[in-house]
């Protein structure tokens, strides 16, 4: 018997034992390509040598030194390196484990930061509808998956849930993209204005939802609009860019694409690209100031902050993106994939719609494509699909949105932005075994 704590207990995964390139490779010598990079997070792909001589060299040099005490060489340098590609006036970096580190670090950081300036008021998250930031208990009740929550509800804290920006189910027939994402953003006006116009902390959101939406980015307009909601009533706008920042949309970081800089900003996954775990929190000099000159200390903290390991980790990887010119890559192949699965599954009756951005790509099933209608939860479709894609040597990422409302299922790509064009066949050709077999 396993002593491993399983992540699902339905049946016994095999073992993981090597990893190169593209591919993992199990005890029985099975080869599975990483469509999703894990859960987006291998981006640079398995095996990379000169991330495996960072890690050795610098567990050679310093391995670990408590942040209560010491900074480290590979922090500051991480720090200087994200802070010089950053959007906006974000210019002080706070590096966690992961992604839910991170975004617990973000709403602990708002509300102190609110104390600080005199605005104890403040109390209120804004988060949406159908998102994911995390499973601990503050990023759990900040991300509005239904089917997550459901048993914690009773002890998670108060957030308020908006619509996302979903214009594959949300858009009237009547309405252009632009009016739509209008008429979505404005929900967060009306409830800064219902919980009182100076009460509000933050609004939370990913600018391209991963995890319980399946690579869905907002229409031209909707993140501008936030923006202005925000600066009018004086609301933080915290972005979550675990999944969909470091380059895995065509930008290093996702807001890039949308003209928008946040004031506090969540990254995670493709930082560490796997070799090691880490997150981080970027934000503004105003709010570190302001913590600064107040009680001179952000009240939180970890064990492992600034790890020295995984923040050279992170160096070479970021390193890694720039010097192969990966990012303009990802734009490139992720263009590829768009077009490959549109070739082979455009026309599929139970497919309704392919979308994304860069290498962060998704499709949605649908019983009908005219109706938009989902499976019924009992036709158990993303489980089935993870099965079959898994049997055919292929790691996906499918998500039952019928668990939340019954709202659809989906599968997530995010391949290592090394894919080839023949790799991004192979995985449209694993794709098709497995929709043949369930849908
Ligand atoms: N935020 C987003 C958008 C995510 O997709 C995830 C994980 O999938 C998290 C936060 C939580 O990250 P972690 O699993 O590293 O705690």
């Amino acid at each position: 018997m396993s002593h491993v704590f399983p992540r699902h207990n339905l049946s016994a995964p095999p073992k993981a034992v090597r990893g190169e390139g593209c591919y993992l490779y199990d005890e029985a010598g099975k080869q599975y390509f990483d469509g999703s990079g894990g859960a987006a997070v291998s981006c640079l792909g398995h095996g990379d040598p000169e991330i495996i001589q960072a890690i050795q060299d610098q567990a050679a040099q310093l391995a670990y030194a408590h942040t209560g005490f010491f900074t480290s060489a590979p922090a500051e340098e991480l720090a200087d390196l994200l802070i010089s590609e950053a959007p906006g006036d974000l210019d002080r970096v706070y590096f966690v484990s992961g992604g839910s580190e991170a975004v617990e670090s973000a709403l602990k950081l708002a509300r102190q930061y609110f104390l600080e300036i005199g605005q104890p008021q403040r109390r209120h998250i804004i988060a949406r509808r159908q998102s994911y930031h995390g499973n601990t208990l503050g990023a759990l009740a900040t991300g509005g998956n239904a089917w997550r929550r459901a048993q914690f509800e009773p002890i998670l804290m108060d957030v308020s849930h908006v619509a996302p920006c979903y214009e594959y189910v949300d858009r009237r027939s009547d309405e252009s993209p632009f009016d739509y994402g209008q008429r979505v953003a404005q929900e967060l006006e009306d409830e800064i204005l219902r919980l009182g116009e100076d009460s509000v902390i933050a609004f939370v959101a990913e600018p391209v939802v991963g995890a319980t939406m399946g690579a869905v980015p907002a229409v031209d307009g909707y993140f501008k609009r936030i923006r202005e909601i925000c600066d009018r009533y004086g609301v933080l706008l915290i972005l979550d860019e675990v999944m969909c920042g470091m380059g895995r949309v065509g930008h290093l970081f996702a807001c890039d694409a949308e003209g928008v800089a946040p004031d506090i900003l969540c990254i995670a996954k493709g930082l560490g690209a796997g070799y090691q775990p880490i997150g981080a929190m970027l934000c503004s000099s105003r709010i570190y100031d302001a913590i600064s000159a107040g009680s001179g200390f952000f009240q939180h903290g970890h064990t492992y902050l600034g790890h020295p390991v995984a923040c050279a980790t992170s160096l070479a990887v970021l390193k890694a993106l720039k010097d192969r010119n990966l990012i303009p890559r990802v734009r490139e192949q992720g263009e590829k994939l768009d077009m490959a699965l549109r070739d082979r599954f455009g026309q599929h009756p139970h497919i309704g719609d392919i979308r994304g951005r860069g290498l962060f790509r998704g499709m949605e099933f649908v019983r009908d494509r005219d109706g938009k209608t989902p499976f019924a939860p009992s036709d158990n479709v993303a489980a089935r699909f993870k099965k079959a894609a898994f049997e055919a040597g292929l790691v996906c990422y499918p998500m039952s949105g019928t668990r939340d409302g019954n709202l659809g299922d989906h599968v997530l790509l995010a391949p290592p932005f090394i894919i080839s064009d023949d790799q991004i066949e192979e995985v449209v050709d694993k794709l098709e075994t497995a929709v043949q077999a369930v849908v």
